[in-house]
Formats: C-alpha cells, sequence, structure tokens
C-alpha cells in the first residue's frame, strides 16, 4: 500500500516517479492507495499533468499546446484508450520480468503504433555543438501515443530484463538502476521502511512469546 503522506519526494504534482523509465513511470499511475487500487490518469486534465511532472512537456508554450486539448472531450478519450492500453503494457511488463518476450499481439500492436507515430529528431545548439533531440508535436494529442509506444519500444529491446522488477510489496514496477542491482521494493520511503519495521516488530514479538 503506498501512502501519499510518506516520501514525499517520490510523488510529484500527485504521479508516482519511482521506476527510473518512463513506460514504467505510466504503469505505475494505477497504484493502490489506503484505500485500494487508485486510477491516477482519471480525465484528461490528470494526463495533461502527468505530462508536466514526467517531464515529457516542458516549456510554457508547450504546456499551452497540451492545455488546449488535455481538459476536453478529446483528452479524456485519449486517457480512456492510453489506460487500456496501460493494461495490456502491465501484462507485458509482467512477461518481460519472468524473461520472456511480450506475446506477439502485443507486439504486433507496438509495432502498429511506432509505424503510425514516426519518432522526429531536430538538431539544437547545446553551446559549442549540436546535439539530437526528439521532437514531438502535440498539437495533436493522439501523438502523444508516439511517446508512449517509443517508451515501451525502448524498455523491451534496451533495457535488461533481469533489472525489471515489480516490487515485493505493492503494485509499482520499476527498473534497477542500482550497483547491485539487489533493489527489491518500488521506494525505500513507501515500502522499504515499512516493510523492515513490519519484520522487526515480528521479531520482538517472537522474542517475547
Ligand atoms: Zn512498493
Amino acid at each position: 500500500m503506498v501512502r501519499a503522506s510518506e516520501g514525499q519526494s517520490d510523488w510529484i504534482e500527485g504521479f508516482l516517479f519511482v521506476a527510473n523509465h518512463i513506460a514504467l513511470d505510466f504503469l505505475n499511475t494505477k497504484p493502490i492507495l489506503d484505500d485500494g487500487p487508485q486510477e491516477l490518469l482519471t480525465n484528461g486534465d490528470a494526463l495533461g499533468r502527468w505530462l508536466f511532472a514526467s517531464g515529457i512537456v516542458t516549456g510554457s508554450r508547450e504546456k499551452a499546446i497540451v492545455h488546449r486539448w488535455s481538459d476536453s472531450d478529446k483528452g479524456d478519450g485519449l486517457v480512456r484508450d492510453l489506460t487500456a492500453f496501460r493494461e495490456r503494457l502491465r501484462a507485458a511488463v509482467t512477461r518481460f520480468e519472468a524473461v520472456s518476450l511480450p506475446s506477439d499481439a502485443f507486439i504486433a500492436e507496438l509495432n502498429e503504433l511506432l509505424t503510425k507515430y514516426p519518432r522526429t529528431v531536430a538538431l539544437r545548439k547545446k553551446g559549442s555543438h549540436l546535439t539530437q533531440e526528439e521532437v514531438f508535436d502535440l498539437q495533436r494529442a493522439d501523438n502523444l501515443w508516439g511517446i508512449i509506444a517509443a517508451a515501451a519500444a525502448d524498455l523491451f529491446s534496451n533495457v535488461d530484463a533481469a533489472r525489471v522488477r515489480k516490487c515485493e510489496s505493492c503494485v509499482l514496477h520499476f527498473h534497477d538502476t542500482s550497483k547491485k542491482g539487489s533493489r527489491r521494493w518500488c521506494s525505500m520511503n513507501i515500502c522499504g521502511n515499512r516493510v523492515k519495521v513490519a519484520a522487526y516488530q515480528s521479531r520482538v514479538r517472537k522474542g517475547q512469546g
């Protein structure tokens, strides 16, 4: 169970960012809170706030573009489709964690999205040299699919499956980027300390009994 009051730093604007990978942060938009599973992407407005909190959309001009569609029927419809996709992604991630590939149907769905919403890059000046940056035109809300599909494709092709794990104590998933590769919890603040305290209390009780 995740308590919003704990581990403030793991929460940004009411969303959790503990996964070290945007596809998994997207998956973690339905955590279990005090009163059960909670949908954080409730509507288009919430999706807009998640895009800002995740750092996918930065800059006031870009935010204004998202605001044009986020709090509308279009935004709400997109959220319904995205959250349905998120649950198919959850099944694929669960398989991946068991070192199995996502289903052929899911790979085909991702490929369709990658074709329909191709990545585009642009050159940007960074000091004295040029770098390539991905460009997302979010004038069209649908283009958000390109970002989500690219993130999922990156997860399944560039990340070591042995380093992708579900928290031992809750429903959140993460990419373990620690040196030792022994991370067990979504976050020390959220689950780690609670599990350790419970184990300590259990030892004390047994010692007293
Ligand atoms: Zn957890």
